[in-house]
């Protein structure tokens, strides 16, 4: 990593407080210094939104063209790698800057946000989006941003636009609706406990949603390994499991909310004309915040469609509680 590309240094000794004042200017700093990123914020003033009520649960709409790049990105292999990737240093726009965390990520400001503090994190090396090798620093994140901040995780198959390299994003807190739902205890229906951590599911909720609760960052982590090697026993595949993640910290407890996915996009996003749906679900839009790069779909979305994209993309709700009863 270069010095050039260095904002700030934060490492496991450094106070959180001052993690956090850094991002705030890092974003200050980027807004300001490297056009491409004004802008994309700048049009974030005139994004519309709208809430659409469901059976059982509420969704948000965002209108936000400046993300037809994401939701239009092609992510299949070849296409991938005829790319230059753009979370390599290397490729990096010249004005881009980040904070080196940990002496092995880098926090960079997303130049199309969705939400007004929008950051994406990633290894400094070129290595695949792979969960499980990074669920350390995933949980350390989470609890250094845990004041105001979200750490949301897109698998490399069902989100992620750069499924060549491992990344996080990082979003304001309760953002994403359903951190907000999974804390409303008429909503929450516990499984089971395991030690100290308590395995919930929402009810009424559309999509089948499992939420880990833990003061013990490190049972957690093998609770997730669990759950990942109970997919793939349930599912009968070898690779990760096809899932979105958002993990909060507060009170000393991680909130960890798991969506096991079926499907990126839903069968209408590769149809033409009318027909097409272009929405592209990852762990913002499962999580009850759709984004709708253009105007027609933004439009168009009613309930019927939203019930139909979470039951398309999302696994079963007999086959998810199968796979959480294999956790306990
Ligand atoms: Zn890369």
């Amino acid at each position: 990593m270069t010095s050039r590309r260095i904002f700030s240094v934060h490492s496991e000794s450094t106070p959180r407080a001052e993690l956090i004042e850094a991002c705030k200017n890092l974003l200050d700093d980027q807004r300001r210094s490297w056009p491409q990123c004004g802008e994309g914020y700048a049009a974030l003033e005139s994004i519309r939104v709208k809430e659409i009520a469901c059976r059982g649960f509420s969704v948000h709409l965002q209108f936000n063209p400046k993300r037809i790049v994401s939701t239009g990105a092609k992510v299949d292999a070849a296409a991938i790698r005829q790319r230059l990737c753009f979370l390599c240093e290397d490729n990096l726009p010249a004005q881009q800057r980040g904070i080196l965390y940990r002496n092995e990520f880098l926090i960079l400001c997303n130049p199309a946000p969705i939400f007004h503090q929008h950051f994406t994190v990633s290894l400094t090396r070129h290595q695949p989006q792979v969960w499980e090798p990074f669920l350390d620093p995933f949980f350390a994140l989470s609890k250094d941003l845990g004041p105001i901040y979200s750490v949301f995780y897109n698998g490399a198959k069902c989100g992620a636009s750069a499924p060549d390299h491992a990344h996080v994003q990082v979003c304001p807190k309760d953002a994403i609706p359903v951190e907000k739902d999974a804390r409303d205890p008429r909503r929450r229906k516990k499984f089971f406990d395991r030690g100290s951590t308590a395995i919930l599911t929402l009810k009424e909720y559309g999509r089948p949603t499992l939420v880990f609760e833990s003061t013990d960052a490190i049972e957690l982590k093998v609770i997730v390994r669990r759950l990942l090697a109970a997919a793939q026993q349930v599912l009968g595949i070898a690779d990760e499991p096809m899932l979105n993640a958002i993990c909060t910290y507060r009170d000393g407890v991680w909130r960890l909310i798991v969506f096991l996915r079926s499907k990126h996009r839903p069968e209408s996003y590769f149809k033409e004309g009318a027909e097409q749906l272009f929405v592209s679900p990852a762990a913002v839009d499962i999580g009850g915040l759709i984004v709708t790069p253009r105007e027609q779909d933004f439009e168009r979305l009613d309930v019927p469609t939203v019930e139909n994209l979470f039951d398309e993309v999302c696994l079963a709700p007999q086959v998810v509680e199968q796979i959480a009863g294999l956790i306990q």
